[in-house]
Formats: C-alpha cells, sequence, structure tokens
C-alpha cells in the first residue's frame, strides 16, 4: 500500500524504524514480531547511518516474508543515479512501494560524495519521473541543523513536497509544542501531505546525548530531571511514561501517524503502544 492511501485512514497509523544490525538479524526479527501485534502500517529500514547496508535486501526480504510492508530509507548525497537504479531494481523485486528519501549527512570525507543528487528533492524528482514508487521525506520541527533559520527550512521542505513526496516524517523530538508549530508552518506554505511524528523512547543518557550532539533537539526540564533522577530500568520506565504521554497529546490533537525510533529493541514502543491501547486511543 502506498504512503497516501496509508494515511488516508481516520486512525493512528503505527510505524517503526529499525537499522539493519551489523550482526545476524535473528534478535532484530525477534523483536519485530514482538511489536508486530500492533499492526504497523510499514517498517522503515535505516540507509548507512552506521548500519550493515549490504545485508539490507536480505533483511528486508524477512521482514516482508513476515506479512509487514517495509520502507526503506535511501540517502543520494554519496550515490550515484546508477546506484539508486540497482536499489530501485531490488526493491521491485520485493513488491516495495515507498521509500523514505533523503540526502543524507554531508560526509567527512568529501571524496565520498558523488555529484548527481545534491539535494532530496533530487532523489524525489527521480523517484516521480522514472518510478511508480512513493516517497515519504524527512521534517525537522526544530529546524534542520544546516538550515540558516525555520522559515528557509520550510521553503525546502516545500521543494521536496512540490517535486513529489508524499508523506513528511519527523525527526524526533521532546516536546510536542516544537511538533505542533511545525505543523502550522507547514500548513502556512500550502503543504498538505500528512506530517508524521518521530517518537524516541528515551532509553539512555547517552542515547539522548547522541542524538542531542547531532541534530537541533530540545530537552524539556521534566525529561532534563528524569535524566538526572533515574538509571537503568528505572530510566528506561520513565522515558516510557514520557513518551506516552507525548503520544497521548499527539493522538488527542489529531495526529496522522507515530513513527516510532525503536533502535532495534520492542521494550519501550510496546510498552508505550500497551498505553495508549488502555486508554483506548488505538
Ligand atoms: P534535504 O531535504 O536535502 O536538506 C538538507 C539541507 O539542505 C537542509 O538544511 C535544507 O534546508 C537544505 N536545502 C534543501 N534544499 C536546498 C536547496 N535547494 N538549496 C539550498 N539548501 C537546500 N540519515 C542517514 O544517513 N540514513 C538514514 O536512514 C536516515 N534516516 C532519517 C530518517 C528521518 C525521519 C530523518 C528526519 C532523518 C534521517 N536521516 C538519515 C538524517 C538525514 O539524512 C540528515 O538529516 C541529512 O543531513 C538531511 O537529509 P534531508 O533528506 O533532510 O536533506
Amino acid at each position: 500500500m502506498k504512503l497516501n492511501e496509508i494515511y488516508s485512514t481516520n486512525e493512528t497509523v503505527i510505524s517503526y524504524e529499525v537499522f539493519p544490525p551489523k550482526s545476524e538479524p535473528e534478535n532484530l526479527l525477534k523483536e519485530i514480531q514482538i511489536l508486530a501485534k500492533h499492526n504497523p502500517a510499514f517498517i522503515s529500514l535505516t540507509y548507512g547511518a552506521g548500519g550493515g547496508e549490504n545485508k539490507s535486501f536480505s533483511l528486508m526480504k524477512e521482514i516482508k516474508d513476515k506479512n509487514i510492508n517495509i520502507m526503506p530509507h535511501f540517502t543520494c548525497i554519496t550515490s550515484t543515479r546508477e546506484n539508486l537504479e540497482e536499489n530501485i531494481n531490488q526493491f521491485t523485486k520485493l513488491g516495495i512501494e515507498n521509500i523514505l528519501a533523503l540526502r543524507g549527512d554531508i560526509p567527512q570525507d568529501k571524496s565520498l560524495m558523488k555529484h548527481d543528487f545534491h539535494y532530496a528533492y533530487e532523489l524525489v524528482m527521480f523517484l516521480k519521473e522514472k518510478t511508480n514508487l512513493s516517497a515519504g521525506v524527512a521534517g525537522y520541527p526544530e529546524g534542520h541543523i544546516e538550515s540558516p533559520d525555520l522559515k528557509t527550512d520550510i521553503e525546502y521542505l516545500k521543494k521536496k513536497v512540490d517535486a513529489g513526496a508524499d508523506a513528511i516524517f519527523t525527526q524526533l523530538f521532546f516536546e510536542n509544542g516544537f511538533f505542533f508549530d511545525y505543523v502550522n508552518r507547514v500548513r502556512d506554505a500550502k503543504i498538505t501531505v500528512p506530517v508524521i511524528a518521530g517518537i524516541m523512547p528515551v532509553i539512555s543518557e547517552n542515547q539522548v546525548n547522541k542524538m542531542i550532539s547531532m541534530a537541533n533537539i530540545s530537552i524539556p526540564k521534566k525529561l532534563k530531571n528524569g535524566l538526572e533522577k533515574y538509571k537503568d530500568k528505572d530510566l528506561l520506565e520513565f522515558g516510557i511514561d514520557f513518551a506516552t504521554e507525548q503520544c497521548l497529546n499527539l493522538i488527542k490533537n489529531n495526529v496522522k501517524g507515530l513513527h516510532f525510533y525503536t533502535l532495534n529493541k520492542s521494550y519501550s514502543t510496546n510498552n508505550i503502544l500497551n498505553n495508549l491501547k488502555k486508554e483506548n486511543l488505538l
């Protein structure tokens, strides 16, 4: 099912992000099995970003064999058109219908950049012109780290949507106010495609620090206090409660979809979704 059809429902759509593990995928497949009971519309699979790319196609097949749709990510800044076409051939063979079209981070070693694509909107244009694939794109409620300001960020987002993107998947955020403000700015720019909220349950202080070092992500006082007060299992439980509250508020404010950054672990996301079910919100 393509993205626009997936998000045409009035119910909140659940999806997960995982990354290709460096070792054998058995553990990840077990975690996916646990999360499958919440009927995700699809699982998105990161590209590069520390994962083992070359194992991705076999992993995609194993996930598809569990009757779960896959949305592969694809970053274009270090790819040639030829690489992209090879990937698209594999996606088509696997019956994949949606791709998360990304530029990717500029590599430290600039010689790795291929110059066929410079920005994500060019990848979206390519997908729309040459394939039947539906394209999701990334959005940044607090602004992309390279953006001069929030207004410019939305102008470039609009370029991706005008090129044919069907949904926007946000970077994680810990304060819903940023998401709501972002959606307002997106709508003011006459962008009408669904904006899907990226939710990352807090698992450890290191994980949070790593995220904020790489992107513009604010830490609200409540989360800061929790990170100071709790450790290990207590922090995990705090993270579940924190994300549950975030999701409850998002659903009550009619979010179209929740996309969970699972970090390949089911425990927190599973508990958050169980909590939402108890509230009859899913
Ligand atoms: P773009 O939309 O191309 O934007 C990049 C920057 O260029 C922005 O600052 C934008 O404002 C600016 N810009 C855009 N168009 C123009 C233009 N025409 N002229 C001048 N400036 C312009 N990374 C990975 O490596 N692998 C992944 O799997 C991955 N998955 C992700 C999933 C999600 C949901 C998100 C939010 C991010 C993900 N990333 C991933 C990170 C992403 O690759 C980086 O944030 C990257 O730096 C930007 O990618 P983009 O597609 O948003 O780029």
